[in-house]
Order: C-alpha cells, then sequence, then structure tokens
C-alpha cells in the first residue's frame, strides 16, 4: 500500500497540530524533512518513541517539532507511522504536509488510517466504525457506548453467536459424511436448540437499537403550546442550563433548527427551537397549525399552558394533539394565581405526566428531566455489560439474519431437507459478516469511510 499523509487536528488555529503518515515509506519520506536534533539510523529508533528537530525545506526551517515514532505492527494502522507535531497554524501545517506529499507521500482520502487499521485486520468494521461514533459523540452516554463498541464489545456477541452455529453446521457435515455419526432426530433437536439461541440473542441486539437510537440521535422532543404560554422562556431555561451542552444541527430549510442539548445525562434534539425563538416576538407568534406539524414525528411532546388563564380552544386543540403521545404536561406560570391544576380532567384525560413549573423562574425544570429520564427509561440503560446497537446498519443487518433464522425455523418445522435449513442457516453467518466486516462489498465500505474526517 502506498503512503499516505495528512493533517489529523482540526482546521483553524490551535496550540499545536499533527500531521500523520502512514506506509512502508513513512520514515524514508521523513528523513528528507527533518533534521533532528540528536541523528540516529531509522533502524536504531525504537517505535514510540519521540524526536525533537526542526522540519525543513532544503535549508528553510518550516517549524520546529516533535516527531513521534512508530513501528509496524504497532501502530493505528499496524504500518510503519510517524506523527509530526508542529505549532498549530494553518500555514505551517499546510506546508509540513505539502513537503509530506512533495517527497513521495500521498494525500490520504477520509478516514484512511482507520480503513488501513481495518483492511490490515487490527480492528474490524464495526470496531472502526465506532471510532466515528465516538469523535462525533454529543454526549457522555454516546462517547461511551463507541468505546463499548470500539473495545470490541459488538464484535465479541457477533463472534460469539457465529460459532454457536458454526459448532452445529459442523455436527451436521460430519454427519453427512458419517451417517452413523448422530441420528437426524439428535441434528434436529441441536438445530432447534441453536436456532432458538439465536434468535433470543439477536432479538435483544435489535431491539437495544430503541435505546441506541436515543442516545445517538437525541430523544427528538417538540415544545408545543400557544402564544404566550411560556415555550421560549422554557427553551431558554433549558440551554441555559448549567453544564449544558448545546450542538444546532441545521435544519433542512434556514428557519428550522434542531438544537441538540444533553443536561443530566438526557440527550434532547428539540425541533424547530429558532421557530420558538422567533416566535417570541410579539410580531410573528407560533400557532396551532406550526404546533401540529412539529408534534408529528417527535418522540416526545412537551405542552405547556399558562396556568393563570383558563383553558381556551386553542389549548383544547393542543391537547386533541397529544392524545395518544408520549408528552408532558406543564403547567407554567405556577408563580401566578394559578386557575389550571393538575387534577383537571380535561388534562389528566390526555396525559398521566403533568407538572407545576414556573418557566421565568427556573422552577420545575429539573422535575422535568426527571419526567423525561424515567418516560425513556434512560437511567435503566446499562453500558457496563449490554450490547447497545447504534449504527442503523447494523440493526438492519440484525434484522435480515433474523429473517433467516425465522426461514431456517420454518424449514425445520416442515421437515424440508437439510441441506435446505443449512441454507438459511449459512446466510445468517453470512449476515452477521456484514457487521463485522469479513463479507462486505467494497461499495459498503467505501461508503462507511467517506463519512470520516480527514487524518482519522
Ligand atoms: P411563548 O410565546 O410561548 O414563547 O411565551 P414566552 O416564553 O415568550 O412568554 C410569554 C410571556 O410570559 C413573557 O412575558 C414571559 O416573561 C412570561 N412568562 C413566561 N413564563 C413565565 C412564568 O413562569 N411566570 C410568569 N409570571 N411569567 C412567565
Amino acid at each position: 500500500m502506498s503512503t499516505i499523509a495528512s493533517i489529523s487536528t482540526a482546521p483553524g488555529i490551535g496550540g499545536i497540530g499533527i500531521i500523520r503518515m502512514s506506509g512502508e515509506d513513512s520514515f524514508n519520506v521523513l528523513e528528507k524533512i527533518f533534521k533532528p536534533k540528536t541523528y540516529q539510523k531509522i533502524e536504531d529508533i525504537k517505535g514510540y518513541t519521540i524526536k525533537y528537530g526542526t522540519i525543513v525545506d532544503n535549508d528553510d526551517i518550516i517549524d520546529e517539532v516533535l516527531v513521534a515514532y512508530y513501528k509496524s505492527p504497532k501502530s493505528y494502522t499496524t504500518e510503519n507511522m510517524c506523527e509530526i507535531s508542529s505549532h498549530g497554524g494553518n500555514i505551517v501545517m499546510k506546508k509540513i504536509l505539502e513537503l509530506c506529499l512533495k517527497n513521495g507521500a500521498d494525500l490520504a482520502e477520509p478516514g484512511e488510517f482507520t480503513k488501513r487499521a481495518f483492511l490490515n485486520g487490527r480492528i474490524d468494521l464495526a470496531q472502526a466504525e465506532s471510532v466515528i461514533d465516538v469523535i462525533n459523540a454529543k454526549s457522555d452516554k454516546e462517547a461511551k457506548s463507541g468505546i463499548k463498541q470500539l473495545e470490541g464489545y459488538l464484535s465479541k456477541e457477533i463472534r460469539d453467536i457465529k460459532q454457536e452455529i458454526l459448532d452445529v453446521l459442523v455436527n451436521i457435515e460430519v454427519t453427512i459424511d458419517y451417517p452413523e455419526y448422530d441420528t437426524p432426530e439428535v441434528q434436529e433437536n441441536e438445530m432447534r436448540n441453536m436456532l432458538q439461541n439465536v434468535n433470543r440473542r439477536l432479538e435483544k441486539s435489535e431491539k437495544s437499537f430503541d435505546n441506541g437510537k436515543i442516545i445517538k440521535d437525541g430523544i427528538k422532543t417538540a415544545i408545543i403550546g400557544k402564544p404566550n404560554a411560556g415555550k421560549s422562556s422554557l427553551l431558554n431555561a433549558i440551554l441555559n442550563e448549567e453544564r449544558a451542552i448545546v450542538t444546532d444541527i441545521a435544519g433542512t430549510t434556514r428557519d428550522t433548527i434542531e438544537e441538540f442539548v444533553t443536561i443530566k445525562g438526557i440527550p434532547l434534539k428539540l425541533i424547530d427551537t429558532a421557530g420558538i425563538r422567533a416566535a417570541s416576538d410579539i410580531v410573528e407568534k407560533i400557532g396551532v397549525e406550526k404546533s401540529i406539524k412539529q408534534a408529528e414525528d417527535a418522540d416526545l411532546i412537551i405542552a405547556i399552558f399558562d396556568s393563570s388563564k383558563d383553558l381556551d380552544d386553542e389549548d383544547i386543540e393542543i391537547l386533541n394533539l397529544i392524545k395518544n403521545k408520549k408528552s408532558i404536561i406543564l403547567l407554567n406560570k405556577s408563580d401566578l394565581n394559578m386557575i389550571l391544576n393538575e387534577n383537571d380532567e380535561r388534562l389528566t384525560n390526555v396525559s398521566n405526566c403533568i407538572l407545576k413549573i414556573s418557566a421565568l423562574n427556573k422552577i420545575g425544570i429539573d422535575e422535568l428531566y426527571e419526567k423525561i429520564s424515567e418516560l425513556f427509561s434512560l437511567n435503566e440503560i446499562n453500558f457496563d455489560n449490554e450490547i447497545l446497537i447504534t449504527n442503523i446498519r447494523h440493526k438492519n443487518i440484525i434484522s435480515k439474519a433474523l429473517e433467516n433464522v425465522k426461514k431456517a425455523n420454518e424449514a425445520l418445522n416442515m421437515c424440508m431437507p437439510i441441506d435446505i435449513i443449512t441454507i438459511y442457516i449459512k446466510s445468517v453467518l453470512e449476515d452477521l459478516g456484514e457487521i463485522t466486516g469479513e463479507v462486505v462489498s467494497e461499495d459498503i465500505i467505501n461508503e462507511i469511510f467517506s463519512k470520516f474526517c480527514l487524518g482519522k
């Protein structure tokens, strides 16, 4: 494979910047551009060594740097690698990269270092995919689930399931060659037990995607209510929360912004925060019509009412909207004289989560978080021992494998010949191989790595 180079730190000004090279020729390229303070032959330099010196273009000093040496196979990609830590200015880093390219390296594609780690067999595809999850994580929980996957938790589960299937398949093959080895009944029983087990394990993983999706994408939350109910005050209370991590996610149009907030470990994707803000100035007030649209694809609706007034027709319309949906009703302005209360049947009929709050005074906001946590069983998600599927590609493959388990079971129940049943069982094996990357097309591999950032 060729030798590749790339700037691995984020663009912009920073304390340090890192230029990375990987490939057989890395050290040859380095020798041409790096003058270490104390020279040693490459053969004499051990892996994991750091050397101080200057990057030079002929006799021109470009920067003072530290270079880390990683010798094959003990590196991120398993190839010879070096990392040049320079000062973190755009000009210097670009110049060093240019020198690497001029002296024999090729510009790395996005994700190419990780792709090489996969192609060279250091990590499997599921682990490689988790690298991007760790980098893009917007919350502690998301990062943690990414790290677990990188450590190989998912890969191990898939390998174990495959082994369970293989053990039975091997027995079947043996019996075909030596029919006296096992009776058909024993074989059938073995297959039935195996299929049952595999089904249970895969279903469990498939189901974990509900939680995995929440962790990765956040709970899609719509805050709805009549003009003046207190939507924008609530939004501010949430976004200004101490230690809230807020990431803007641009929507499809300019005025729909979704904001990803993680508060006390709860990942919320707030729908149309720009709309709520715009509506809080007198000119444009958010109408019930717009609320209907937002409520449609929300995982959670927070319906907010001004409790100092009685419900009017518009409020009733909003209540109709949240029937049969996961919702929390907030009786806002509880600091004023409350006319509405949480025992009101018009409210209790549509939701069993009703809270008194004062958005303006930030009272009751913690209780709101607790309710959300409860509604989505967030405290029950266990990261330590359980597999959590967060990647839609994995989820789809598991669903496909489950289909084939079902078909194998049906064939077994219909007393079909063994070779027909084993066709389905082998398909399950192939499906699972797509997760770890043993059986996967080049197109899919390229697509996965194209989503990576440069230099990773
Ligand atoms: P929106 O139109 O639903 O976004 O409502 P706003 O958040 O803009 O609030 C409308 C008005 O109600 C503003 O004057 C707020 O200051 C006021 N308000 C919001 N929440 C409270 C509250 O908890 N108590 C009191 N007394 N006033 C509030």
